[in-house]
């Protein structure tokens, strides 16, 4: 279809951009028009290379063949049918194919459209299931944009000013991250159980605490994953204390970190997984899963909303996104591209070595960080970045002081895309550097 789009708006004497409503930042003002692969294309035909992954979203890449032709068959099929009214097959396909890539322990789904929401009803069953009130999260921490999430949200203050006061019941705790604590892996992780404890001690009893949640990648907060010997440990305080655990791996799953589930790679079972994002391959779709038990305890009728059970085209299209995830084998194509993208990022920083602190990550899910006289640097990232994209490479930053910049590529992507975009990024980052 052609939208015609010099035509729109112009009725109220508009210019186009102006319709949109000022609260959303742009990084560029790229018109795109379609996207294949790890490309987007604007009506110009000018090409870019997307490794921003519409913030980590098209983990298949964009209109993959198999999602395109799964959206054209459903949309034909049914659209949406309401599950408190119908069961729509496509809602029980899904619950099948995420039963798949999930622990055994880990089988029932509850299903809504984003990783707020998702979040939001993760937090709800724990209440409801335990009887307790109160929710412990993590110092840099993102868990979304409502009220609620964004009091559990910490990455940066941006994201509550002058929305306070926020919904109560939250606690923070500090997030093991031995790069910025400048301590071993060991010492950082040590410390960080001894301030849960002492969060437990002072500010909310675990007779009163419900849930703990942990990005097991830190994401917005700067792409900073969490040492496996932590999460086991969490794991074992969490059932000393009998306090769920629930993993939000709305930005780290989907094969992001190299496996289905970033949580996997430490060996743990969390009680509650959040999933979202590259769920959908695009289409708003996200999940809550937990075992038998303690969905059962979260009675009939206690939690719902229209969507509750998805549309039938995103249900349809999640349920083709694991197929693909197993068929492309996408998770190891996260790992082994992730570790050449590693491996140059690190020649990076050894030419650079003042001024680019840390190359951390797991998979697909890295993060750079700039630092500048041993302070997290949060002016070159988004220098380094807007020239990139004015050469056509879109990459988005993180980190409380954006001093991070993240790559997240579609997990579609090849070692020699991988080279087209650093190429790129080098001489960007030279000419920044060496300026
Ligand atoms: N949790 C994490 C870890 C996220 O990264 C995000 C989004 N960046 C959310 C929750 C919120 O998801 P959504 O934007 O779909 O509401």
């Amino acid at each position: 279809m052609d939208y015609n789009l010099s035509n729109l708006g112009k009725a109220k004497g508009l210019d186009m951009m102006d319709l949109l409503s000022s609260v959303w930042a742009h990084n560029t003002l790229a018109e795109i028009e379609r996207g294949e692969g790890i490309y987007l294309y604007d009506k110009q035909g000018r090409k870019y290379i997307d490794f921003t992954s519409g913030i980590g979203v098209v983990n298949t890449g964009h209109c993959h063949p198999r999602i395109v032709r799964t959206i054209q068959e459903q949309a034909s099929k049914l659209i949406f049918g309401q599950i408190n009214c119908v069961i729509p097959e496509t809602t029980l396909a899904l619950a099948e194919a995420l039963n798949e890539v999930t622990p055994p322990e880990i089988n029932r789904y509850f299903f809504t459209n984003s990783g707020s929401e998702a979040t939001e009803a993760a937090v709800k069953m724990a209440k409801f299931t335990t009887g307790k009130p109160n929710i412990i999260v993590f110092q840099g921490s993102f868990h979304g944009r409502s009220h609620l999430t964004m009091a559990m949200t910490t990455s940066k203050t941006m994201y509550r000013q002058r929305y306070q006061p926020l919904p109560s019941g939250i606690f923070v705790t500090p997030f093991p991250h031995p790069y910025r604590f400048g301590w071993d892996e060991e010492t950082t992780v040590s410390y960080c159980m001894q301030q849960l404890e002492h969060l437990v001690k002072t500010q909310t009893a675990p007779e009163e605490t419900a849930a703990i949640i942990i990005e097991p990648i830190l994401g917005e907060g700067g792409y900073i994953p969490a040492p496996a010997s932590f999460i086991q440990q969490l794991r074992q305080w969490c059932d000393r204390h009998q306090i769920l655990l629930i993993m939000d791996e709305v930005q780290s799953g989907f094969g992001r970190s190299g496996s289905f589930f970033c949580f996997e790679q430490s060996g743990v079972l969390p009680d509650v997984i959040i999933m979202a994002k590259g769920m959908g391959s695009g289409m708003p779709i996200a999940g809550v899963a937990s075992g038998e038990e303690l969905m059962h305890r979260w009675n009939t009728g206690a939690h719902g909303g229209t969507y509750g059970g998805g549309n039938a085209i995103a249900t349809a299209v999640a349920c083709e996104t694991v197929k693909v995830m197993q068929e492309e084998n996408l998770p190891s194509n996260a790992q082994a591209q992730g570790a050449y993208l590693k491996q140059r990022l690190l020649g990076l920083q050894e030419e650079f070595g003042g001024r680019i602190g840390e190359i951390r990550g797991r998979g697909l899910m890295i993060g750079m960080e700039f630092v500048k006289d041993g302070q997290p640097d949060g002016v070159t990232p988004k220098e380094i970045t807007k020239a990139c994209a004015e050469k056509g490479l879109l990459l988005l930053t993180c980190g409380t002081y954006n001093q991070v910049i993240r790559w997240i590529p579609p997990l579609v992507v090849t070692q020699n895309e991988i080279d087209e975009a650093l190429d790129l990024f080098e001489s960007c980052l030279k000419q920044r550097l060496q300026a």
